[in-house]
């Protein structure tokens, strides 16, 4: 039997087709793929602009950016995260602060609101593992506040809270690195639906030139090719499919994991549409193994998985000691579940007979 890997990205005939289109037209950086690309970004999210971005990262830190947010400003995010997520608020120089997180994984607007303080100026939440933040709870809050929210939402394009799409709440920030659920390698994108942001985006991303030679403010090169968004087109027509089939999988393995003693299965809390970018598991202390040697276990059985995040963000030395980090707010959460996750495949590639072997091998190695 073939292992069974945590990811698997295919390519399939439709992007090698507008690949091929791509290197045809002797036009290989940004271009009218990229803006095709940015529509179907922009409807995905429910807003009415897509800015694609080299990374997520730079989606990040082209957003802090266009929104003045630098020297002097805090912005409060998840500890429970990728390092991209500090790093991107470092870069501008702000400062990261931290509240903790629920038994959701993503960030407690009660820990938030205890943050908010003269400083604060952006709440960016990250919607873990395909999971929105209660971003009904979270934006009264940061409306009451005049604060603005920048959606981490690497991982979460076509999520849902309250009916309304990830990317559409604040400023969107979408990741399509190789492992995401619409992967062109590496590649991002901003959403929004305001027009003037936007703008501001597309010149940021552009060196800071509107037309050929005319310069607004000193800005980069964000942008992405064509080349990369040719792959990411038909992913994009089909995420409807695609996210299905990742709900599908999760829905069978939360099935057949639930009563499993001492493992804590995903769930989507009511008025939430999770996409499972990932499907993450906890290993408590009830459970006859520790997370790492159930790891271990599943290895053996030719079964991958991933530990996302082995630690919170900020724990380590050069976040610690790096002055733009506050590192001293309490998230015991964070702690607590950054030892006990383990994600298990789920992509739409898995067949039914894969499920089966991802469900028989956690079994299994429960009974040793
Ligand atoms: C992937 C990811 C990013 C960064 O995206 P890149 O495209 O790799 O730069 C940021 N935040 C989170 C939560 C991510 O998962």
């Amino acid at each position: 039997m073939a292992f069974i890997p945590i990811t698997r990205v295919v390519v399939d005939e439709r992007a090698r087709r507008l690949v091929d289109e791509v290197l045809d037209s002797g036009q290989l950086a940004q271009g009218p793929m990229v803006e095709r690309l940015e529509q179907l970004l922009a409807s995905a999210a429910g807003c009415t602009h897509a800015v694609a971005m080299s990374s997520g990262t730079s989606a990040l830190v082209a957003t802090l950016r266009s929104l003045d947010i630098g020297p002097g400003d805090e912005v409060i995010t998840s500890p429970f995260t990728f390092a991209a997520t500090i790093n991107a608020i470092v870069e501008v120089g702000a400062v990261a602060r931290f509240a903790d997180i629920g038994d959701d994984y993503t960030i407690n607007p009660e820990a938030v609101a205890d943050l908010i303080g003269e400083r604060t100026a952006a709440i960016m939440p990250v919607h873990l593992y395909g999971l929105m933040t209660d971003m009904a709870l979270l934006e009264p809050l940061a409306r009451r506040h005049s604060l603005v929210v920048i959606e981490d939402a690497a991982q979460a394009i076509g999520a849902e809270c309250a009916g309304r799409r990830a990317g559409s709440f604040g400023v969107g920030c979408f990741s399509m690195y190789a492992t995401k659920n619409v992967s062109t390698g590496e590649g991002g994108a901003v959403t929004t639906s305001d027009p003037d942001l936007a703008e501001r985006l597309r010149v940021m991303r552009n060196q800071g030139m509107r037309q050929p030679y005319e310069y607004l403010f000193p800005g980069s090169n964000y942008r992405l090719t064509d080349l990369q968004a040719a792959i990411g087109i038909p992913q994009m027509e089909d995420l409807e499919e695609i996210t299905k089939r990742r709900r599908a999988n999760a829905e069978f393995l939360a099935e057949h994991l639930g009563s499993v003693e001492g493992l804590m299965a995903p769930s989507e809390p009511g008025g939430r549409v999770h996409v499972y970018h990932q499907f993450t598991v906890r290993v408590t202390d009830e459970a006859p193994l520790q997370r790492d040697q159930l790891a271990d276990a599943l290895r053996k059985k030719d079964v991958g998985s991933g530990v996302y995040y082995p630690r919170p963000a900020f724990d380590y030395p050069c976040y610690r000691e790096h002055a733009n980090v506050i590192d001293s707010d309490p998230v015991p959460h964070a702690f607590e579940v950054s030892r006990q996750v383990l994600s298990l495949p789920v992509h739409p590639r898995l067949t039914q007979s894969d499920l089966e072997s991802i469900v028989g091998a956690v079994h299994s190695s429960w009974k040793r």
